[in-house]
């Protein structure tokens, strides 16, 4: 049998990738993922196809993975941790997209779970769980060492104060305080101007530690994510492997957690602004039952405070569903372990995070 040579077409076109020379097949360089070119992709009107595609897709993307992750927990994380990614938003690009809403969100509704005031460092030590109790001299050295902060800051702010004073210095040796524009004047006595500089301190304190602490309470949360992942590792050492993975599921629980947090301030605290008896609705029925006469001393020993109990409401179903997908362990132990995640992940926030921010902040304070 004889072939004519022109008449075979090859099966398949081999191109040169305009790249990195590599030949392929396709529409995409397998090598460097270059696209096959054509001269049409230099029109006006590929070039905005382009751009609409490009935040179209984006954006149903990301959509898409929030939702899945909000109503099918664990569900991304696995298709992840099973290299199926293409169709997701990959975790890190999740978490900074919601973080930004959540920063949005949390600000206009004014819920300030997450922005400590000072003063609450004072709360949610170690030693506050029964378990403990030996870490109270711990709990202890650090809400010294940041009361300590908070007076030393206190003292640099009142010696610059009471040095601009002295810039106004009269000859009968009272300081005179000018208002803007001159417009109005006041003497103080030589011997007064401590007092007057305290005072002045505390409430320029006060008001700058306020004016900076909310940045901090809302950026530093991804801190939170290395420690969970390192908890989730040591849960599940033989079925996450890597310390990545880990990460993965970290960042997909705070991505829950923080949709689930502007949703809870949406909903359910928003409506405080109607009528002050409307905040806080959804939860009146779970308080009525877990926390009534009789059974509030068992719930008490087990969830702790009303406040606590509510964190238990929002993540524990979430861990719960998601450690079933991902580890298939059996449900007794999924229910100790998702309750124990939620323990610690409610004191890391309000015990740990809360305790750095306010830290950081007196720190950063100028
Ligand atoms: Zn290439």
């Amino acid at each position: 049998m004889e072939y004519k040579v022109s008449n075979v077409k090859p099966a398949v076109q081999i191109h040169t990738c305009r790249n990195c020379k590599h030949t392929f097949t396709g529409k995409i360089c397998n090598h460097c993922g270059e696209k096959l070119f054509n001269e049409k992709q230099l029109t006006a009107k590929h070039f905005f196809h382009q751009v609409i595609d490009f935040f179209w897709h984006w954006e149903n993307k990301v959509l898409k993975t929030i939702k899945l992750n909000f109503f099918k927990p664990g569900f991304v994380t696995k298709e992840n941790i099973n290299g199926i990614r293409v169709p997701y938003a990959n975790p890190v690009q999740l978490y900074l997209v919601v973080s930004l809403v959540f920063y949005l969100v949390v600000t206009k509704v004014g819920v300030s779970d997450y922005t400590p005031s000072f003063g609450d460092h004072h709360y949610y030590g170690l030693s506050g769980y029964a378990a403990f109790k030996w870490a109270r001299p711990l709990d202890e050295k650090v809400v010294n060492a940041i009361d300590s902060a908070w007076t030393r800051k206190g003292r640099i702010m009142q010696r610059e104060i009471q040095d601009e004073l002295s810039s106004n210095l009269q000859a009968d040796g009272s300081f005179k305080l000018t208002g803007r524009n001159n417009t109005d004047s006041f003497y103080i006595p030589g011997n007064k101007t401590n007092v007057y500089a305290f005072r002045q301190m505390m409430g320029a304190r006060w008001t700058l530690f306020h004016s900076t602490v909310g940045t901090y309470g809302k950026t530093l949360i991804f801190l939170l994510l290395p420690v969970i992942a390192a908890l989730l590792l040591l849960l599940f050492f033989k079925k996450l492997k890597y310390y990545g993975a880990a990460l993965i599921f970290s960042t997909h629980f705070m991505v829950y957690n923080l949709c689930f947090f502007m949703l809870h301030a949406l909903i359910n605290v928003a409506p405080r602004y109607i009528s002050e008896n409307l905040g806080g609705w959804m939860l009146k029925p779970f308080l009525y039952v877990f926390y009534n006469d009789w059974i509030s001393p068992v719930t008490n020993f087990i969830f702790g405070s009303e406040f606590e109990f509510m964190h238990f409401l929002f993540w524990m179903p979430w861990l719960f569903v998601a450690i079933k997908r991902l580890f298939n362990t059996p449900w007794w132990k999924n229910l100790l372990i998702s309750f124990f995640l939620s323990k610690v992940f409610y004191f890391l926030i309000y015990g740990v995070l809360k305790k750095i921010v306010i830290a950081v902040t007196i720190w950063s304070m100028h």
